[in-house]
């Protein structure tokens, strides 16, 4: 099998032709078409999160040592089964929710693997989607995506349904309600479609990047707001929810300030920093701040569904030959990616290179 990965971080990653893995077990092995180029990666890709005051949390720190593949937005064809796996057919095309716990433990038994403490995220504790293959524990993690777009599919294992949890942590919204949306990445376009799909009418798209913006319009984003403008966070006064896909101390006192009392502010972006905020508002004013980190199995199912019955908006979406892999990254990095890039892991050829003869 053919990876990019990161053999030292922050570095290119380097093409790397391994032993294609056999499944054993319940394993499933699949060939990947698509592998979605997510923001998360950078971090994995760079080695580490800011977390304010000039601290940082290293990824080595959770086993994501060099050399590694990332990618954990995976979608592709089941190639072979181990002699214990069930309800999987070779030649399925599957989308491969990466969040995956030990399988063992409560958390995993009542359907929260994204909580377990003993993860097997792909890109992220284990070889991801970089790569011609990768080997998924038990076919209960491949999600049909029959009739969508695959290239959209495979965003749907992490940006959709990171969205889409999210969501689930807004409060009770009456008709009126207005709900921000603070930064209109990949994620957070995909998270205004979600919220359309949901019912949500009364969106505030909030970035820095015109054309973001116009993207978030077209998505159904009812009002959009440029946060450099100097009364940004007046007009933003009252929302209801605000879920912030950036996450940077500047976007968390935004969204924070202008909750409406009993608002909610969910923080799913990973920039980095430290929150300092007075307590006595938090209780007067009777808000919730509250994490979402990516997703479980059966949100991933109902987040497809959607999109199999054409209610989630596609965002937009670049499909690139995976040598690219490394550009992506870094035109993600330089903020010149609208919507999603998608490598193309399709067309990788993983015979071995002609032998001259003398
Ligand atoms: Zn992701
Ligand atoms: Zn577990």
């Amino acid at each position: 099998m053919i990876s990019y990965q990161i053999v030292e971080h922050g570095r290119p990653l380097q093409k790397i032709l391994g032993e294609t893995p056999k499944p054993q077990g319940t394993e499933v092995l699949v060939r990947i078409t698509r592998s979605g180029v997510c923001h998360s990666d950078l971090h994995i890709w760079e080695g580490y999160f800011e977390l304010g005051g000039g601290r940082r949390f290293y990824v080595k720190e959770r086993g994501c040592v060099p050399p590694f593949t990332p990618g954990h937005e995976p979608f592709g064809i089941v190639e072979a089964v181990g002699p214990r796996a069930k309800g999987v057919k070779l030649g399925q095309r599957r989308i491969v929710y990466p969040w995956i716990g030990c399988g063992q433990c409560p958390v995993c038994k009542a359907g929260q693997d994204n909580y377990c403490l003993k993860s097997r995220f792909l890109g992220v504790n284990r070889a991801g989607a970089y790569s011609t293959h990768v080997l998924v524990p038990d076919a209960k993690y491949l999600v049909d995506a029959g009739g969508i777009d695959e290239s959209f599919a495979a965003t749907l294992a992490c940006s959709a349904l990171t969205a889409y949890s999210a969501s689930a942590k807004l409060p009770a919204l009456g008709a009126k309600d207005r709900v921000a949306v603070i930064g209109c990445g990949g994620v957070g376009l995909i998270g205004i479609s979600v919220l359309r799909a949901k019912g949500v009418k009364n969106i505030v798209a909030c970035d820095i990047d015109d054309a973001k913006l116009a993207a978030a319009a077209r998505l159904g984003a009812k009002t959009t707001l440029d946060t450099r403008s100097p009364d940004a966070a007046q007009k933003l006064q009252g929302v209801a929810g605000a879920i912030d896909f950036v996450g940077s101390p500047v976007t968390a006192a935004l969204g924070i300030a202008a909750l409406r009392k009993g608002g909610r502010y969910v923080l799913v972006g990973l920039y980095g920093g430290e929150l300092a905020h007075p307590l006595p508002p938090i209780a007067q004013r009777a808000i919730g701040i509250v994490g979402s980190y990516v997703g479980n199995l059966r949100e991933l199912k109902e987040v497809v569904a959607l999109a199999k019955k054409r209610k989630l908006k596609p965002i937009p979406v670049e499909t690139r030959a995976a040598d690219q892999a490394s550009r992506a990254l870094e035109d993600l990095k330089g903020g010149k990616v609208l919507g999603r890039v998608v490598l193309d892991f399709g067309s990788v050829s993983t015979a071995p290179a002609p032998v001259r003869e003398p």
